[in-house]
């Protein structure tokens, strides 16, 4: 089994391996790296997601990379455009020829003596294993199972008669149209497939346990149409994604500080698109304050036109247990089905699965601090990409990935081979996703912990991480720079 050295290695050819393999290319092209990837495709949730009306739900000003101009006239685009915009970057950019596909990491050890990673990856397709080493291991595996979404077990589902699907395993030949459709779930993914399903289905119900926010924007951005017309894409970008940035941020910390003025802005809005009469504080009146989960948005208010339009209906109660021709409620009420669509979300994996071992110590995920949310204490040599919750993914995708550019060059100028990353030496550890969705709630305890300030706070604030990440000092309490042959004493805080 032969062993192939690269300098940095890369996990995950989705938009944050992607941007991360362009960004090595263009600020440390002296580096060699490989990006292994567990599918066969490029586009990660862009590739694996597949249910009808697939899109984003950030503008892709923001989504898209800081260094590739998004072209597309849509502001809030479906999967393919994504999809294809993440391939053709890889492409142009070198990177496609870089990425081994079917190579899942499964686990990686660190070696201080040698100042190396040893990877080891499975591959599905022959069913080898494949060990790589390299100098500086930087994940991007996104943050959930690719295998199986989150499906709770209903009662009864074995004596009904339609069909019940996964919105993460869509079925090519599932034809909906003149079909009863239930969605359970009232997350992005159900408010996403409940208008797409409405325009061909006979009728599509949103039974929800509870209500979600929901929030209209248009799916164009007038500003951009505007500024495209007169500059060239390149210089009109980053006007457009510093404008988006900006609003988003404002919008969220107004959120934060004034929830009951913001809730009732976020009612008004809706109750403005939805019929007379329409009952919003049961539907779409949440029991928790804005920005305490994610906010779903619609494109042009499609979902409350579907809702209008009498295609779509949202029913707020909660399943009794299936039966043979639907779901019955435990209101006593009955909803007719087809088909049944559970949108009830995702299983949060951490670093795709991976195990990591220090120094032949096994590393508790959980018992680690992540120092500037992308480096975890105790744990040489390494990154992780984790995009914020409450604005794109890839704002801090891009950020991540420049930083360890940032680091990899301090490296050499110093001539040191390690950085680790230390836990802070007091003060409250609070879980990295500061969210109260179930997906969240479910998992938060397996996952690395942040500090209470600086650098080990993560602040989910792009401006002030823009400063901290691409300007900011390598240098600080919370990191060590050494030599190769340096062991690693346990930096695990009790
Ligand atoms: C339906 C849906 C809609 C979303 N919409 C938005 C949105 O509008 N805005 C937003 O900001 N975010 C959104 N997100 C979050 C979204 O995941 C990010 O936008 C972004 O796609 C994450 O990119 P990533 O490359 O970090 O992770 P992923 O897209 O998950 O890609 C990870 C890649 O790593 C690979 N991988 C995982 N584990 C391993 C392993 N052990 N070995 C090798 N390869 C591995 C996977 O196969 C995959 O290709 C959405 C998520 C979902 C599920």
């Amino acid at each position: 089994m032969a062993t192939d050295h690269v300098d940095v290695l890369v996990v995950g050819a989705g938009l944050s391996g992607v941007g991360a393999a362009c960004h090595l290319r263009r600020h440390c092209p002296d580096k060699t790296y490989a990006v292994l990837e567990a599918r066969d495709a490029i586009g990660g949730t862009w590739d694996l997601f597949r249910y009808p009306g697939v899109r984003s739900d950030s503008d892709m000003f923001t989504l898209g990379y800081s260094f590739r101009p998004w072209t597309d006239p849509k502001a809030i685009a479906d999967g393919d455009a994504i999809r294809d915009y993440v391939r053709r970057t890889a492409q142009e950019h070198g990177v496609t020829d870089h990425i081994r596909f079917r190579h899942r990491v499964v686990r990686a050890e660190w070696d201080s003596g040698r100042a190396r990673w040893t990877v080891h990856a499975h591959r599905d397709d022959t069913a080898e294993t494949v060990e790589l080493t390299c100098s500086f291991l930087f994940t991007c595996s996104g943050y959930y199972r690719y295998d199986a979404g989150y499906a709770p077990q209903f009662p009864g589902t074995e004596r009904y008669a339609g069909r019940i699907v996964h919105p993460q395993h869509w079925p090519e030949d599932l034809d909906h149209a003149g079909k009863r459709v239930v969605v359970i779930g009232s997350g992005a993914t159900a408010v996403t497939l409940v208008p797409a399903l409405a325009e061909r289905a006979a009728h599509v119900t949103m039974l929800q346990r509870s209500p979600t926010y929901v929030m209209a924007l248009p799916s164009r951005d007038v500003v951009a149409d505007a500024l495209r017309r007169w500059l060239p894409a390149k210089a009109a970008y980053p006007v457009v994604r510093w404008k988006n940035v900006l609003l988003a941020t404002a919008n969220f910390q107004l959120s934060r500080r004034a929830p009951a003025l913001v809730r009732k802005l976020l009612l008004r809005a809706a109750r403005g698109r939805l019929p007379a009469g329409y009952d919003v504080d049961r539907h779409f009146s949440p029991r928790y304050d804005p920005w305490d989960q994610r906010l779903c948005v619609v494109p042009d208010g499609d979902l409350f036109t579907a809702v209008t339009r009498g295609r779509a209906s949202v029913v707020t109660d909660t399943v009794d247990t299936f039966t043979e021709r639907g779901v019955r409620l435990s209101s006593g009420a009955e909803l007719a089905a087809d088909v049944v669509v559970t949108a009830t979300g995702l299983n949060l994996l951490a670093l795709g699965g991976m195990t990591l071992a220090v120094d032949g110590v096994e590393v508790d995920l959980a018992g680690t601090v992540a120092y500037k949310g992308m480096m975890l204490s105790g744990v040489p040599n390494f990154a992780m990409t984790i995009g914020y919750t409450n604005a794109s993914w890839t704002l801090k995708a891009d950020l991540v990935a420049t930083y360890v550019c940032r680091l990899l060059r301090h490296l050499d100028r110093t001539g040191q081979q390690v950085v680790t990353p230390l836990p802070p030496p007091d003060g409250e550890l609070r879980p990295i996703i500061d969210l109260t969705a179930g997906y969240v709630l479910r998992s938060v305890d397996a996952l690395p912990k942040q500090g209470d300030r600086a650098p080990w706070r993560l602040y989910q604030n792009y401006p002030r991480d823009v400063l901290l990440m691409r300007h900011g000092r390598l240098t600080d309490s919370g990191v060590r720079f050494s030599p190769a042959g340096t062991p690693e004493r346990r930096t695990v805080r009790a």
